[in-house]
């Protein structure tokens, strides 16, 4: 997830769009630039980190303009960089761009536009879009942007500002929100509404598969064909403080419901729809995958979690052992790797000290590491030899939970892409797989909307007794069973309600209850059963 922002109108468009980078900044940022137009070119700042290090530099620049694009980048394809920062240009430097999203066809589209000649000075998939526009380009931007547009297969928010065209900016979306502010002295473009407040309460909101030309006094809407779209402005009554959060009351919330998007995303351009999975970034031969002996998965906290639930996959697809460990202790015992073992490290910010140290004991020892990280180029890539990024954007609350979900479908892709090579999983499971994982989203939205009825549930744990420091509660332990799969999942249940509640919790798989720990269960003692496993009920 990234942040977009642009102006056009009477006012000083940098202090908005600087401001605008940093309302943006809770969506996630490893790095920010800018782009304006004056009266004879177009001018671009980009730097990698903080929206700070821009801004000094914006300050230093002097930049004025009352037309411009700003963008906080998430990175997807190309590492964070200055030279991978958003605004991408064409060739002649005519068109900036800023995108949110991922374009699939991006490689297929760069070899086309490298044999007419292009040339490409990023990595990322978002400079063959300002390249493909540039190609497209005969004296109308809007149409220009129009026909690129409809040659992109993935998801995308784009800003497009044109140095031959100074008077509006073009927007187009599909699969990743954009929205225009209606202002009284210019209009503004932002990747959402909270964002744009300060400025106005009037919006129009840009469905999926519509494009705009908006000038500083207007808008038209139309969709990829052309044809105008007649588009009511709506009135929003939200203040900023309020709604930073999207309209939750926490970013753990905000986060758990994105996972339908960030599930879609993590499987986006990598399963078939027969189950094929395609894992571009892992280039390991059949004869490694056959002469493969052991797995070790290592992770530390919800990515143990991941892990645990990683072993159930593997070796129900793939029957190699499995074996998880804890980062802090694979790193510290004299694990038995060869050239023959594969470890996974999963950790989602890829900056976990232990998981970090295991990586490195396992490369010196001749395995090969696949890193599962949701931060690109963060220090676990550096040290693994291939890895596989979860999509789920940036993950602002200390408890995770969007990029565990992640963590999952990663873990499926891996099995599922070794199973298929080594024969060991016939068409029609692989389809079926296939159609489970893609049916996914919609079930875990269906969950989502009965989050009422949970909360109703929760409630009673939540009960309070007395305002006395260490005895908050009604209950002050809480037990999660459950077998099979379910047994990791409740312990990660289990994790997530100390984390945030500070209420005392443990995980058991339901069968090994009997062997002592049931002694601590009283009648003030709830019980959380996982049961979704048909052979265990
Ligand atoms: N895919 C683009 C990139 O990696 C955009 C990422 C974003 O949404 O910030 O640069």
């Amino acid at each position: 997830m990234c942040g977009i922002i642009g102006y056009i109108g009477k006012e000083k468009a940098v202090p908005i769009m600087m401001d605008g980078l940093a309302k943006l900044s809770y969506r996630g940022y490893d790095s920010s630039g800018i782009a304006i137009l004056d009266d004879k070119q177009l001018k671009i700042l980009k730097k990698k980190g903080k929206v700070g290090r821009l801004k000094k530099e914006v300050n230093k620049s002097k930049l004025e303009s009352c037309i411009g694009i700003a963008h906080t980048r998430w990175a997807t394809h190309g590492e964070p960089s200055d030279n991978n920062a958003h605004p991408h240009m064409d060739c002649n430097r005519k068109i900036a761009i800023v995108h949110n999203g991922i374009i699939e066809n991006y490689m297929h589209l760069k070899k086309h536009l490298q044999d007419k000649g292009h040339k490409f000075v990023s990595q990322t998939d978002t400079e063959v879009l300002a390249h493909l526009i540039e190609d497209h380009y005969r004296g109308d931007i809007e149409q220009a942007v129009r026909e690129a547009g409809g040659r992109l297969i993935g998801a995308f928010a784009v800003v497009v500002i044109c140095k031959e065209d100074k008077e509006r900016l073009i927007v187009a979306r599909k699969d990743c929100p954009l929205i225009i502010g209606l202002g009284r002295q210019g209009n503004f473009i932002a990747s959402d509404i909270p964002v744009l407040l300060s400025h106005t309460k009037k919006f129009i909101i840009l469905e999926n598969s519509e494009m705009a030309s908006v000038w500083a006094n207007e808008v038209k809407v139309c969709d990829f064909d052309g044809e105008v779209i007649k588009k009511e402005p709506q009135e929003i009554n939200w203040e900023w403080g309020e709604v930073e959060k999207e309209g939750y009351e926490h970013f753990m919330l905000k986060e758990i419901h994105e996972q339908p998007r960030t599930i879609r995303d993590t499987l986006r351009d990598r399963l078939q729809k027969d189950g094929r999975v395609i894992l571009k970034d892992i280039k390991l031969s059949d004869k490694y995958i056959e002469k493969l002996k052991r797995i070790y998965i290592v992770a530390c906290g919800t990515a143990y979690h991941a892990a645990m639930i990683g072993e159930h996959i593997f070796e129900d697809l793939l029957r190699i052992p499995v074996e998880v460990d804890m980062a802090s202790e694979f790193r510290y015992r004299d694990p038995i790797l060869d050239e023959h073992t594969l470890v996974i490290a999963i950790s989602q910010s890829g900056e976990t000290a232990d998981t970090l140290a295991s990586v490195k004991e396992a490369r010196a020892k001749g395995a090969v590491v696949i890193a599962i990280t949701n931060v690109v180029n963060s220090s676990i890539v550096r040290e693994s030899n291939y890895t596989l990024y979860t999509r789920a954007g940036a993950e602002i609350a200390v408890a995770s939970t969007k990029a565990f979900t992640a963590q999952l479908i990663v873990l499926f892709l891996i099995a599922l892409r070794f199973s298929q090579h080594a024969g060991r999983i016939a068409g029609g499971v692989m389809t079926e797989i296939a159609k489970y994982l893609n049916d996914l989203p919609a079930q875990v939205q269906t969950v989502l909307d009965e989050v009422d009825d949970i909360k109703e549930i929760c409630q009673c744990l939540a009960e309070k007794i007395k305002d006395d420091e260490f005895n908050w509660f009604k209950y002050n332990s809480c037990f999660f069973i459950g077998r099979g799969l379910d047994a990791p999942i409740a312990k990660e249940g289990a994790l997530k309600l100390k984390e945030i509640s500070y209420i005392h919790a443990d995980a058991y798989p339901a069968g090994e209850l009997k062997h002592g720990n049931i002694a601590l269960i009283t009648k003030n003692t709830p019980v959380v059963a996982l049961v979704t496993q048909d052979k265990v009920r």
